[in-house]
């Protein structure tokens, strides 16, 4: 009878774990991990919510599977990133299912950051300079904040018989992500870390990010997509700063092996210059074991915080 027992467990199991991996069918479906997780965060057990990216994986790099192509046509709400970052996704609409809700995340937010950048209107409209920066709106998190509140609006048009249990996970979500920006905000000021540098060897997904905080984020690249190398020019010069600002943290981002940051590291260590690396995430996906830990974009933005107080302090004597 335990025999038994045990052998049911493992293969409902195991069919639980094949379905997880196989297929993206769900209530929700999600291009990035952002959308994937605010979702996830309002609706809990009440609903099923699927990432078409799996954990690990690098989401400006994805291309569409047919499989995933029937997950979206049969999903009740499909929320992708942008037109720009999902270029797979050419006409959303002929993808969509009769009762498929459709949600351009990138239009769903009216935040206005500077007076020159009007982040509401459609993002093709935006000049190049300032069109790095809005592509991945979602690390600002009063933006992420407004995100928010926009999915719920989806979902209780989707399932409105749920409507109060949906309404307070997501006050509890924003009240948590709200804390955090507000702690932080708080630090900044009190420590005085108002434009102070961080160093960044990945592509400039933090410009957002850094505006909200009055942090000055230098990158090594200036394209929006991850490259694999740079030119050595590039690097010598972007040692040299690292150097002549005598900080001993260089960021790198989330997914990427950090090539480019393990060679500035090494050839930094051969005129005995120390330099750690140190996270910066920008939540576009999170790895595998970020995944089986259950993170979140709160739990990667308390790490982000930890991190940036870390570089702030960890190097500097001013
Ligand atoms: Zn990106």
């Amino acid at each position: 009878m335990r025999k038994l027992f045990y052998l049911i467990l493992i293969l409902s199991s195991t069919v639980f774990l094949m379905s997880c991996t196989s297929t993206k069918n769900a209530d929700i479906v999600t291009t990035a991990f952002p959308q994937y997780d605010f979702a996830r965060a309002i609706v809990k057990d009440r609903m099923t919510v699927s990432l078409l990216v799996n954990p690990g994986q690098e989401i400006h790099k994805y291309e569409v599977t047919s499989k995933d192509r029937i997950a979206i046509n049969q999903s009740k709400l499909f929320i992708f990133t942008s037109l720009e970052i999902d270029q797979w996704l050419k006409d959303p609409s002929s993808m969509a299912g009769e009762s498929t809700i459709i949600m351009d995340l990138s239009t769903s937010f009216e935040e206005v950051h500077d007076d020159h950048l009007s982040l509401s209107t459609s993002n093709l409209e935006i000049d190049d300079h300032d069109h790095d920066h809005d592509i991945h709106y979602w690390v600002d998190p009063l933006i992420a904040i407004e995100l928010i509140h926009a999915i719920y609006d989806n979902i209780i048009l989707i399932d409105p018989e749920n409507q109060a249990f949906y309404e307070s996970n997501m006050e509890d979500y924003v009240e948590e992500i709200h804390e955090l920006h507000e702690s932080f905000e708080t630090l900044i000021e009190t420590s005085g870390w108002e434009e102070r540098t961080l160093y960044f060897a990945g592509h400039n997904a933090l410009g957002l990010f850094a505006e909200r905080y009055h942090l000055n984020i230098v990158s090594i690249y200036t394209d929006f997509k991850p490259e694999q190398d740079t030119l050595s020019a590039e690097m010598i010069s972007f040692m040299n700063l690292i150097k002549s600002s005598d900080t001993h943290y260089l960021m790198i981002e989330e997914l990427i092996e950090p090539l480019v940051a393990n060679k500035i590291v090494e050839s930094l260590d051969k005129e005995n210059y120390e330099l750690q690396l140190l996270e910066l995430h920008a939540y576009h996906n999170v790895s595998n074991t970020d995944f089986n830990n259950q993170e979140t974009y709160a739990s990667l933005f308390a790490r982000n915080i930890l991190h940036i107080t870390l570089a702030l302090t960890g190097g500097n004597n001013d």
